[in-house]
């Protein structure tokens, strides 16, 4: 079966132990939140996945389709259909976001050899019916990357960029500041229609809000690099009520 699954995790960043020994299997199919305080790990758990060098994994592994991503360049992840919503965070004064989208499909839906016509087609097409059901302008699309982006713009292009890509697995590291009602329900209507028994999700968020719209399989708790709790979508609503600190070294 097709799932990703993170065994056993520990990741240090800058010397520091950050993760401290993470389990979490995510099938297709599913939508899990990772939910947590600020600073408990959750953005590492992400980075980690994505391979980025700053985040030092010295212990476990992540299983998808036989391979332990850990041993492939996050290029080759991405090929695999693992999907990062951050893969492209800077700002870049003269690459399109047309031009990204194009070559971020270039690279993982094609070859690798010169893109034949059909493949342009395809991507038109669907790039212009994507951008309809994200309700965004086709203007949107000439704008370079992420240049005076406000940050439900950045939330769209993200998501734009995933439905583009039609990942088996996504990874979506939320900030959740920022967006405001609009853009919340746009960011949280694209992942839902995505969903599909061939699709599976990790939306990482600080705040329950985008929950709601958004209705998990699975919540999980992480507090100090470790997941403490897992649940149904009733844990959001305790979180909500409760806070973490009862999930948390020291209470309150
Ligand atoms: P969360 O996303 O849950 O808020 P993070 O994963 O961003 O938490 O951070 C967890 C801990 O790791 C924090 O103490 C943070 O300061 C530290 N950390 C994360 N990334 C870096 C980095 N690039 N350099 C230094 N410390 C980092
Ligand atoms: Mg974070």
């Amino acid at each position: 079966m097709d799932e990703l699954k993170i065994k056993n995790l520990r990741v240090f960043v800058e010397g520091k132990e950050i993760l401290k020994g993470v389990n979490l299997t995510i099938r297709k199919g599913e939508v899990h939140a990772l939910m947590g305080p600020n600073g408990s790990g959750k953005s590492t758990l992400a980075y980690a996945i994505m391979g980025h060098p700053k985040y030092k994994v010295v212990e476990g592994e992540i299983i998808y389709k036989g391979a332990n991503l850990l041993d492939l360049k996050p290029e080759e992840r991405a090929k695999m259909g693992i999907f990062l919503a951050f893969q492209y965070p800077v700002e870049v004064e003269g690459v399109t976001l047309a031009h990204l989208l194009w070559s971020a499909f270039r690279n993982t839906r094609g070859n690798g050899d010169t893109p034949t016509p059909e493949l342009m087609l395809t991507f038109r097409r669907m790039l212009k019916e994507k951008v309809k059901l994200l309700k965004l302008d086709e203007e949107f699309l000439d704008r370079y990357l992420n240049v005076g982006f406000s940050g439900g713009e950045k939330k769209r292009a993200e998501i734009l960029q995933m439905a583009v890509l039609e990942p088996e697995i996504a990874i979506l590291d939320e900030t959740d500041s920022g967006l405001d009602i609009d853009s919340l329900k746009v960011v949280s209507g694209g992942i839902n229609r995505m969903r599909s028994k061939d699709f599976g999700a990790l939306v990482i968020t600080h705040y329950q809000r985008i929950l709601q719209y958004l209705k998990p399989d699975f919540v999980h708790v992480m507090a100090d690099g470790r997941i403490v709790k897992s649940g149904g979508p009733e844990l959001a609503g305790e979180l909500e009520e409760r806070g973490y600190g009862w999930l948390t070294k020291g209470g309150d």
